[in-house]
């Protein structure tokens, strides 16, 4: 019997050992979901939201054991991982509160006496989930997918399988029925066999680009439905005339989160010439601030990275840079999984620091010429999750709305996800969207219904 260890990256101690399926339990998970699925498709949405609606109380209710958990498995500082359990919680009422309204049948005109849209569940869907964010990222696909009808099998990924047991625990702990949704804990090879398994009906992932084009080609084969939530580079523009008293903060947040380790994380700060100086001056400054530490503490802002090995390989997208001529204003020492804030200034298209996502606190800063430069800067990337604009020219940075190319665009705040809003990217950064009505019909079919 193989197992996997959950180690803590901050004390390198190991946590405990979990056992890893086998093709055996695998098969057994899956014929659970098969005796459970009509149960849980013949109950009615409010019923489901009845229970979503006990997933958030449960999170609520073990926001510091969760919390613990997350910080104990990836890092997390402490009070992060309870404002991460806290926002699982919001998603959980925001589709409980809705999901009826979201999922009525469309009635559309025509010249039938009835006609309409129904909102049909698909089946049983994979859900390949990411260690950054490890409640969030498995509730936003769950809270939603659960409650349309779908039945769902999480594997998450190696470095929190205490979280993921934790999360199919919550839902059973919920009144879920057993097998409603469950956890696998599974190499890359398992996983490409299910996906092809005709219990397996669509599939979603949020991870790397690698992971994305992987598993797409694997569904592709298998004719299944994707939704791509992969990396991205997002750009902060900073105009001439930001207003940097009122949003250096959240500038600095926007990078630093989650010691740096976000999709959404402003990794490339383009910033007008004429305010350069001053924003790398203040940047800096804000930067030096944050305080670094054991998260565990509750003052702990920076805390390690999730593996050591990614510590490593940021240091040589850091060195690479510097190599090619970006300037270090600050940081790029590294101790175990601890990487220091770090500030790189100068950095331009050909460098890793502008050319590849950077996961971990490592700011690029770049210098525009002017506004259409600083445009034409943030479309020059492969991903295309989100973009974020700080300026006094709100009339302006309207006109710019369709020259993004991202699938999201903030003005004066940092890019973030919001159960009401669309959540997805273009380009590299994968398709499909999570979140608000788009989320709950990702996994639905949309079913053309006519009576004469
Ligand atoms: P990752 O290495 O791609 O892993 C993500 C998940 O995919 C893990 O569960 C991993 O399993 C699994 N996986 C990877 N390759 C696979 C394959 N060929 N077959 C089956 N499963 C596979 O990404 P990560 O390092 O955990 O997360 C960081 C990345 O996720 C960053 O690029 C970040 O931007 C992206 N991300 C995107 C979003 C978004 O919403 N767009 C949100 C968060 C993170 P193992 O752990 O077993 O390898």
């Amino acid at each position: 019997m193989s197992i996997i260890w959950s180690k803590n990256p901050y004390t390198g101690e190991k946590i405990r050992s979990y056992e890893k399926d086998t093709s055996h339990s695998i098969k057994q998970k899956l014929e659970l979901i098969q005796s459970v699925q009509e149960e849980w498709f013949n109950k009615t949405i409010k019923e489901r939201c009845e229970l979503l609606e006990n997933v958030s109380e449960l999170l609520l209710e073990r926001k510091e054991e969760y919390a613990m958990l997350m910080t104990s498995e990836m890092g997390k500082p402490i009070s992060q991982s309870i404002a991460e359990i806290e926002k699982c919680a919001w998603a959980c009422d925001f589709y409980a509160y809705n999901a009826e309204d979201l999922l009525a049948d469309e009635i559309i005109e025509t010249d039938a006496e009835e006609s309409f849209i129904s909102y049909d569940p698909l089946g049983c869907i994979l859900a390949v989930m990411p260690w950054n964010y490890p409640f969030w990222q498995v509730i936003r696909f769950a809270a939603p997918t659960l409650t349309a009808g779908n039945t769902g099998i999480l594997k998450h990924a190696q470095n929190v399988p205490g979280c993921a047991r934790a999360l199919e625990k919550l839902f059973l702990d919920a009144g879920y029925p057993k097998g409603c949704f469950q956890s696998i804990l599974a190499g890359h090879e398992e996983i490409e066999k299910l996906i092809a398994n005709e219990t397996i009906k669509a599939v979603t992932l949020t991870g790397s680009e690698k992971a994305g084009r992987g598993i797409a080609q694997t569904a592709g084969k298998n004719l299944k439905k994707t939704v791509l939530e992969l990396g991205g580079n997002n750009a902060c523009i900073v105009f001439e005339d930001a207003d940097l008293e009122k949003h250096l903060d959240t500038m600095v947040k926007a990078r630093m989160q989650n010691t740096g380790q976000s999709c959404i994380a402003a990794k490339r700060f383009i910033v007008c010439d004429e305010l350069y100086d001053t924003f790398v001056q203040k940047f800096t400054e804000a930067t030096k601030q944050l305080v670094s530490g054991d998260p565990k503490e509750k003052e702990t802002y920076i805390g390690v990275l999730a593996r050591e090995d990614l510590a490593k390989s940021l240091k040589e997208q850091v060195d690479k840079s510097i190599e090619k001529g970006a300037q270090l204003t600050m940081g790029n020492k590294m101790e175990g999984a601890y990487f220091q804030p770090t500030i790189l200034t100068e950095v331009v298209p050909g460098m890793p620091a502008f050319d590849e996502e950077t996961f971990g606190p490592v700011a690029a800063i770049i210098r525009a010429k002017d506004r259409a430069d600083a445009i034409a800067l943030a479309n020059n990337s492969k991903f295309g999750l989100g973009a974020m604009l700080f300026t006094e020219d709100i009339e302006g940075s309207l006109d710019l709305i369709p020259r993004i190319s991202d699938g999201a665009f903030f003005i004066n705040d940092m890019v973030k996800s919001d159960p009401r809003l669309p959540f997805g990217g273009t380009k590299a950064s994968g398709y499909g969207r999570e979140l608000s009505r788009e989320g709950i019909l990702a996994f639905v079919n949309k079913k053309t219904v006519y009576i004469k």
